[in-house]
Parts: C-alpha cells; sequence; structure tokens
C-alpha cells in the first residue's frame, strides 16, 4: 500500500479559546511544522479545527513525530479521496485489505465507520454514508463484526468538499497546549530524573522552557554536565531550541561551608541557586522559574524547606512535580526518553560537603542568620560575571 497523503491532527482545549482561538491554530501550526521539518518536505495547514499536514515522504515518521507535539490530541495518517461514494469506497475497502495483511486477529474483531461531515453539500448524510462504506468493505471479510458502541477497529472518514480522507490509525498526543502560548520559564535543571520532567510538564501548558544549572567543578567532573546537557537537548525535542545557562556555583558552595551551619547547607544551596535563577530570569525575560521539586520527597523538600528555599525567588516558581510520587515522575521520564540520561552515575552539586543530619525544618530566621555572615553581593556578582549560556538545538 502506498505511503499517506496526509496528516489529520486534532487538537483539544484551543477551541475553548475563544477570540485566540486563531492566534492558537498559527502557533500550533508553526510548531508542527518545525518539528516535522527535519523528517523531509512537508506543508501544514489548518483548515475546518484540524492541522493537515501533507508529507513529501516518511509519513508514518512523521506522524509519530507530530503526535509528540503540545496542543495536538491525536494525529491520523490519512488517504485522500474524491468527494464521492465510490472513490471513498475504494479507498475504505484498499485501507482495510491493508490492514487484513498486516495483522493477525484472534476473536471477531468488532469494527465500525465514523463520518465526519463538514461539507454540507454532500449528497449524503453521514449516519447513510457509515452504512454504505461498512457493506461495501466488509464484503467477503470473515471474522469481523460491527459494534458501533464498542469497536476494536474504527474507519474514520472526514468528508469536507475539495478534500476527503480515509483513515484506520490514531496515534495519540500529549494534549496540553502548543509552546508558546504561556510565555517563558527558566528550568533549574539537575542531573536528576525530576527536573527534566518538570521542564517537560510546563511545555505542556504552553510554556517555552530555558534551562538553569550549577556547575561545582572541580568537585563534580565534566561528566555532570554534559550529562545535564544531553538532557537538556533531549527536552527541548518538545519544544524547540532553548537557552542553557552553566552558573559556576564552587565558590558559594565553600563559602557556605566556611560560615554557615552545617545542617543548614543544602537549603543555603537551593536560596542561592534561587536568587541567581531569578537574577537572570530578570536579566533574560523568564516569566517564572520551574523546579522538579515534590513534596516531602528528601529534608529539602519538606514545606517548611520548600518555603525557605521559595522566599529567595523574586518571581514565580512552578513545581509540577509537588505531587508526584517519584514513580510517576519515573514513569513519565520513561516516556519521554529521559530516564535513562537521568540513570548515568554522576555526582550532582547538592552533594558537596553534604551535611551528616540536614535540617528538616528550618527556620527563616536561622537561614538570614547564616546568609548575614556571608558576602553576599560580592558572591551572586561574581557567579552572575562568570555564567555562560549556550542555546541548544534539538537536532544538533
Ligand atoms: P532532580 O531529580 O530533579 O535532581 P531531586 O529529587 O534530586 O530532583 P533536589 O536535588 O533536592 O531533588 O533538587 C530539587 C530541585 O532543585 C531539582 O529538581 C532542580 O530543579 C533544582 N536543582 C537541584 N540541583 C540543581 C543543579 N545542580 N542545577 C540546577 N538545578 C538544580
Ligand atoms: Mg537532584
Amino acid at each position: 500500500m502506498r505511503d499517506p497523503d496526509a496528516l489529520v491532527i486534532r487538537y483539544g482545549e484551543l477551541a475553548l479559546k475563544g477570540g485566540n482561538r486563531r492566534r492558537y491554530e498559527q502557533i500550533l501550526r508553526r510548531n508542527v511544522a518545525k518539528a516535522l521539518k527535519p523528517l523531509g518536505e512537508v506543508e501544514v495547514s489548518v483548515a475546518h479545527a484540524r492541522i493537515l499536514a501533507y508529507p513529501k515522504q516518511r509519513a508514518m515518521a512523521m506522524a509519530r513525530r507530530a503526535a509528540e507535539v503540545f496542543g495536538v490530541t491525536s494525529v491520523s495518517p490519512a488517504y485522500r479521496v474524491e468527494a464521492n461514494v465510490e472513490a471513498i469506497c475504494a479507498q475504505a475497502g484498499e485501507v482495510l485489505d491493508d490492514y487484513f495483511a498486516r495483522t493477525i486477529r484472534g476473536a471477531t474483531l468488532r469494527f465500525r465507520v465514523r463520518v465526519k461531515r463538514a461539507d454540507k453539500a454532500f449528497p449524503m448524510r453521514s449516519g447513510e454514508l457509515e452504512r454504505v462504506v461498512a457493506d461495501h468493505v466488509l464484503i467477503g471479510k470473515e471474522g469481523i463484526e460491527i459494534d458501533l458502541r464498542e469497536a476494536d477497529l474504527t474507519l474514520g472518514i472526514e468528508v469536507r468538499g475539495t478534500e476527503n480522507y480515509v483513515f484506520l490509525e490514531r496515534l495519540a498526543g500529549p494534549g496540553g497546549l502548543p509552546v508558546g502560548t504561556s510565555g517563558r520559564g527558566l528550568c533549574l535543571l539537575s542531573g536528576g530524573i525530576d527536573s527534566p520532567v518538570a521542564a517537560w510538564l510546563t511545555m505542556k501548558r504552553g510554556m517555552g522552557v530555558g534551562f538553569v544549572s550549577f556547575d561545582s567543578f572541580p568537585y563534580i567532573g565534566e561528566g555532570s554536565m554534559r550529562k545535564i546537557e544531553d538532557l537538556a537537548r533531549r527536552v527541548t525535542r518538545f519544544q524547540g531550541p532553548a537557552q542553557w545557562f552553566v552558573v559556576p556555583f564552587t565558590q558559594i558552595q565553600e563559602a557556605i561551608r566556611d560560615s554557615c551551619p552545617e545542617r543548614y547547607r543544602v537549603v543555603l544551596y537551593r536560596r542561592m541557586m534561587t536568587r541567581l535563577a531569578s537574577a537572570i530570569a530578570q536579566r533574560a525575560g523568564y516569566l517564572a522559574l520551574v523546579t522538579g521539586e515534590s513534596l516531602g520527597q528528601v529534608a529539602s523538600q519538606t514545606i517548611e524547606n520548600i518555603d525557605l528555599i521559595g522566599r529567595a525567588a523574586d518571581r514565580v516558581i512552578l513545581r509540577p512535580l509537588i505531587t508526584y510520587d517519584k514513580e510517576e515522575a519515573v514513569t513519565l521520564a520513561r516516556r519521554i526518553g529521559t530516564l535513562e540520561l537521568s540513570s548515568r552515575p554522576e555526582p550532582d552539586c547538592c552533594t558537596i560537603f553534604q551535611p551528616r543530619a540536614p535540617v528538616i525544618f528550618g527556620q527563616v530566621e536561622d537561614c538570614e542568620f547564616a546568609e548575614s555572615k556571608l558576602p553576599m553581593e560580592s558572591l551572586l556578582r561574581d557567579a552572575l560575571d562568570r555564567t555562560r549560556v549556550q542555546v541548544l538545538d534539538p537536532n544538533e
């Protein structure tokens, strides 16, 4: 059977956005086009509450790729047909024959035809066309029966006038909103499992994500930063190129080690990270910070300590994983392809000079007193002056 002619791409929530709808559709169209472009030549357009992509080649690979784009709820690789009943029946028969040739079936297959008719001039009503097509394609087929309510296999037909489509498959998309519709956020990205998932979930709600990571060279090796870079690049697959800031953090950690109570080290590191990320966000135009924090997961993530860390920020902190169990984050990490990268054994900067007994219910007065012993201004300025930035491109 020949390659599908088009991808019928459906989207969800957009329809709810009233006057904004057109803008959302154009952003989604652009995002789909950008995601597909590296795979080959393709045209992408919007029509009748659908995105339509016309791949010149590699249609199936493009369908799978489109099904990763935020805002997309499903993708059907489809065959284009003329607007008449004979042509539709013939194409439907071919599609179903191909399915039968490719699959091994056991129990009786429950089957239905579903017609969506946008072209009201078409001479047949949807229900009627469904029956006619079903009758036609089932001729001579065994082990298959019509079940309108619960089907194992649904043959879809869209009648739109000049463009009509027949398809069998529906690849599920991730849903959410198109990246670029919810501003930009700066994600504190470590080499762990959680923060890449937090970045992905943020993108899912339409926010463009940049990354900032803290480097404890020479206490942790180059491998740690390369691991984070690989993770960042992997996540950019879901949105396109992103800035990645790397902040030298060793001096700050040494200063905290030398002047502050041991128990408070990790909370104080995290407050410094939050201050530095806020400053970078301010300069580079990010409206929010994003972290992989999850309530109660470790000592630094009791609600008391999350609160202390959050107080060092000058803007909203999004914590998409706040209610997630570790297992839930792991499942998502596997799905988006970051789990394997995160599992590479490299040390994280929070483990440097790790206290024997970290504070669990930290007090704001204690933090502030400890920080009064630090040359705060110069520590922050030095770190920011030495911060490096690069743009990570998913296709490199
Ligand atoms: P993760 O799996 O994301 O590393 P975690 O469970 O290990 O999270 P922590 O190490 O306490 O938790 O870190 C909590 C959050 O702080 C991380 O999700 C991340 O957003 C941020 N963070 C921690 N270390 C770094 C770092 N070296 N660079 C940037 N962000 C960091
Ligand atoms: Mg970590």
